[in-house]
């Protein structure tokens, strides 16, 4: 069984990673943020609920995430491990996590997490440049990614731009949060000893390789 999860400060690549990992290892990407999204189409109460909820910028409360990510991890499809992203996100909801689990008779497995400079993770951040009309996303910061001409799309000859929260103030915003409420779900982990941790500095093949290492011999 593998169950995966990666934690990682903003701009990290944690999706990327996780798209990875569920493509190899043919699980689910569990991703909270989708399954909302998913059930906010639906005419039920709950995603009546949801839909108020993500269209004013709320937080689904608790309770009910609790109930959706039980629900989700109970499927056939996450009998033989699952990558999930977007939850937990505080301590309080780890430990909820953790009684899910045991509810439905799974393990925590792998809690990885990527481990990165905040320098360079700013870097990143404010390269990024995103293509206006065909999305592709290039970084002016990184030599490997970035584009042959600084505002021109490589792919479509597009208009490159930056996102509006892709700015320094923006980031130490995200980056402390990630700090206060992700801090203490990497210890929680630690002492329950399941906690792993991969350089997340590198390529994209690079730190899954690293992943890789940890979690491809098992079975
Ligand atoms: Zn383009």
């Amino acid at each position: 069984m593998k169950n995966i999860m990666l934690i990682a400060p903003p701009a990290a690549g944690k999706g990327t990673q996780s798209d990875l990992i569920s493509k190899k290892y043919k699980i689910p990407h569990i991703s909270i943020g989708d399954i909302f999204r998913d059930i906010s189409k639906e005419d039920t109460e709950i995603g009546i609920y949801i839909r108020e909820i993500l269209s004013s910028g709320k937080l689904v409360k608790d309770e009910i995430t609790y109930e959706v990510v039980k629900e989700r991890l109970a499927k056939e499809d996450c009998q033989n491990g699952f990558v999930i992203d977007g939850f937990p996100r505080n301590i309080e909801q780890a430990i909820h996590y953790d009684e899910i689990l045991k509810s439905i008779g799974q393990e925590i497995g792998y809690v990885i997490s990527l481990d990165i400079d905040r320098e360079i993770l700013e870097k990143r951040i404010i390269g990024r440049r995103i293509c206006e009309d065909c999305g592709a996303i290039f970084n002016i910061n990184d030599s490997e990614n970035a584009p042959t001409q600084e505002s021109v799309c490589d792919n479509c000859g597009g208009r490159l731009y930056q996102r509006s929260d892709d700015n320094i103030e923006a980031f130490n915003t995200r980056y402390q949060t990630y700090l206060d409420k992700t801090e203490p779900i990497i210890k929680h982990y630690q002492e329950i000893g399941v906690l792993k941790h991969v350089n997340g500095i590198g390529s994209i093949e690079e730190v899954f390789q690293r992943i890789e290492n940890i979690v491809g011999d098992e079975k």
